[in-house]
């Protein structure tokens, strides 16, 4: 199992909506096997401020050292590094896509993405199958009475994924918080996919969420759960859940995507670290 770490060079930018960027990269290196799994995350690496391309860690046969290598690049150095989902590999080519979130200009990636153009380029670590869920989610989602998807628009490139890769005869129920109306994507899947676009509308994130999920009249049986995107509104979902319906936390897949008022340089909080501990004794 190989952790590819390369250069991606950007050929393409489009808004698919006003607040989503989706950037399509050439990634020379990548197999011809990868990136075509739903919810296939990569880890993007950004210049620094001065920087006109990242400098990316050394490669080794070690998948593991990757990381070690990054944090041997003196740190003024060091590239910033951001976890994204590949949309879409399009077929028959090295050519993927990632879509952004344009959430403004505090953080690097956002930034960058608000103004990328091509020939640009970043580092990409992955796609790897050493990112990839113990429990692959069309297992899992075949083993459960349904499917519960629920997310804001960091994770909707990777509910997208997942939905489009759900057989016919299952039953799925999604909600995705965006910011407005003018945020909805088209979802498709073959599944029985009923989904909910909540609007934030300025609320705090994930409330209009949180509460949607709350108040729904949801199918019987046990489904199987998979929940990504701000870490406090998918902590509030995983405990009502498991506390208000009774759902098993094994029938749940959940990642705090991004935190409020948080960077993801930042140290995690005592509450990332119990939810690492609980995805790892999942694991
Ligand atoms: C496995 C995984 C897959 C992901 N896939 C995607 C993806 O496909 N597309 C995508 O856009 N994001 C995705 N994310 C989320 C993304 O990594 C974070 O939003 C990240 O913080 C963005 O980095 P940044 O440099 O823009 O902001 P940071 O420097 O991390 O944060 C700067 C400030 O912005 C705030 N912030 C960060 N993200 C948001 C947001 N979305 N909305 C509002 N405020 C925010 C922070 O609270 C902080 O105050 C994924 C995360 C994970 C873990």
């Amino acid at each position: 199992m190989t952790l590819p770490v390369t250069f991606v060079e950007v050929v393409e930018v489009r808004r698919i909506t006003p607040r989503t960027a989706r950037v399509t990269f050439e990634a020379g290196a990548l197999a011809d096997s990868v990136g075509v799994a739903p919810d296939q995350q990569v880890k993007l690496c950004f210049p620094r401020p001065g920087q006109a391309e990242p400098e990316l860690p050394a490669q080794s046969d070690d998948p593991m050292s990757w990381y070690q290598a990054y944090l041997a690049i003196p740190e003024a150095a060091r590239p910033l590094l951001r976890s994204f989902t590949l949309r879409r590999r399009r077929p028959g080519t090295r050519l993927v896509e990632i879509d952004f979130v344009l959430h403004g200009d505090s953080g690097p990636a956002a930034a960058w993405a608000d103004r990328a153009a091509p020939g640009q380029r970043l580092g990409m670590v992955g796609p790897s199958a050493l990112y990839a869920p113990t429990v692959p989610f069309a297992e899992a989602a075949a083993a459960a009475d349904w499917v519960l998807l629920a997310g804001d628009e960091t994770a909707l490139p990777a509910i997208a994924t997942l939905v489009a890769a759900l057989p016919a005869g299952v039953r799925a129920v999604a909600f995705v918080e965006v910011a407005d109306e003018a945020e909805r994507q088209p979802l498709e899947s073959g599944a029985e996919l009923a989904v909910h676009w909540l609007t934030r509308c300025g609320r705090a994130p994930g409330e209009a969420l949180v509460g949607a999920v709350r108040a729904a009249g949801l199918p019987g049986g046990t489904p199987f759960a998979w929940l990504a995107g701000e870490a406090g509104a998918v902590r509030a979902l995983r405990r009502q859940l498991v506390e208000e319906r009774g759902v098993p936390k094994s029938s749940i897949d959940f990642t705090g995507y991004w935190r409020h008022r948080l960077t993801q340089d930042d140290a995690p909080t005592a509450e990332d670290l119990a939810d690492a501990q609980e995805r790892f004794a999942a694991s």
